[in-house]
């Protein structure tokens, strides 16, 4: 069979095959990012107008693109509806970024840990991914800089607010100095920001794209986190120069963004219930949080290290002692615990052992106690041998 070239780049995943042979009911989830069932809000479908069955324009909804042009100048970008394409979900964001930027051997700055469907979508397109390290409160600074000296990626692609896996923050001046960084090296950049409103504390800094000069930029977010991921609604913003191209692409890929799920976003958005369904959702997700937090200082002290997240959907362990956490995970199905690995999210998963995304949004706290009393004795059991 004469497949394309891309597609022996497209890796099966081990870990997904043994993630889906977890969902019995009795398996403790970690895994995930979903949103707690309870939590989904309700739709009401009766109202929806019959015109929303009929083909929609490629750009999205008039008025979900308005919503979304407002609510993002509120955030300081500066940007006009006409800018806004509503996409099939901000997975579908990478992947028109990718058919745009890369072809074989191109090189894409991201950061160390990433998210790994990012990396999958890059890679897909042959990109060279070039990795600067994450800390505490953004990326390494000096590494950023020295790898823009001696490469030229296409763009950046940075998630700086409550980052998949890692839950980093990035500080104020950090968004400064990265923003100052790209201008500075000409290089586009794609800021991810799914987790922007999960937040539990006061803290909002502005988005990167808000602080760039000059280089060019693309913003994305979605309703996944907040609403409902099976709307399959998310949003790019883009510069002027490079909208038009996003735009032929997300044609060429789907039409438009299905019309039902954009026409409920746009309920949702634009009504006064939904900043107290968001206040609902943090409150709800802060005692999540609480709770693992209190499970892992119990079980896991003496096994890892972690930052307790301002906000988003994970915790990020770092093991005392570092393991491959993909062996960890088939002990840990054997005892009904799943948890994401750490492996995938690096460019180079072998040189990055030891590492654990926990998510505290989808298990209930007494099952969240006993999942991580177990999975803390799998760790002890693994390290012993
Ligand atoms: N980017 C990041 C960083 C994510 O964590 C996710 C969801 N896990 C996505 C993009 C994709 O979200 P969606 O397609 O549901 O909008």
């Amino acid at each position: 069979m004469a497949f394309s070239e891309r597609i022996t780049r497209l890796k099966s995943s081990l870990i997904r095959e043994i993630l889906a042979a977890a969902q019995r009911p009795e398996v403790m989830s970690f895994a995930g990012g979903l949103p707690a069932e309870a939590m989904l809000p309700t739709v009401d479908w009766a109202e929806l107008p019959a015109s929303m069955g009929q083909y929609g324009m490629s750009e999205g909804e008039p008025a979900l693109r308005e919503l979304i042009a407002a609510q993002a100048r509120a955030l300081g970008v500066p940007c006009e509806a006409s800018q806004v394409l509503i996409v099939s979900g901000s997975q579908q964001t990478l992947d028109l970024a990718s058919k745009l930027f890369i072809d074989s051997g191109t090189e894409v700055l991201v950061e160390a840990p990433t998210y790994l469907a990012a990396l999958q979508s890059f890679q897909l397109f042959g990109a060279e991914c070039l990795a600067v390290p994450q800390q505490a409160d953004g990326p390494d600074l000096a590494a950023l800089r020295a790898t823009l000296e001696q490469h030229e990626p296409a763009f950046a692609y940075l998630i700086p607010t409550f980052q998949n896996p890692s839950a980093v923050r990035y500080s104020e001046a950090k968004r400064d100095a990265v923003a100052a960084l790209l201008d500075e090296f000409g290089v586009t950049l794609l800021e991810d920001e799914p987790y922007r409103e999960l937040v539990f504390d006061q803290g909002s800094a502005k988005p990167i794209v808000s602080r760039l000069k000059r280089a060019s930029w693309i913003y994305t977010g979605t309703v996944s986190k907040t609403l409902l991921p099976g709307l399959r609604v998310g949003y790019l913003i883009a510069s002027p120069d490079l909208f038009p191209y996003l735009l032929r692409l997300k044609q060429s890929a789907d039409l438009h963004t299905n019309r039902i799920g954009q026409w409920q976003a746009l309920q949702w958005l634009g009504s006064d219930r939904y900043q107290e369904h968001l206040g609902e959702l943090r409150d709800f997700y802060r005692i999540r949080r609480d709770a693992m937090q209190d499970s892992l200082e119990e079980h896991f002290g003496d096994l890892a290290t972690w930052e307790l997240p301002q906000g988003g959907l994970f915790f990020w362990l770092t093991l005392r002692q570092p393991l491959d956490t993909r062996t960890l995970l088939k002990q840990a199905l054997a005892e009904d615990v799943v948890f994401m690995p750490g492996e995938p999210f690096f460019v180079d998963p072998e040189a990055n052992p030891g590492y654990l995304r926990l998510n505290f949004s989808h298990v209930s706290a007494e099952r969240m106690s006993e999942g991580l009393r177990r999975l803390a004795q799998v760790i002890r059991d693994a390290s012993a041998s």
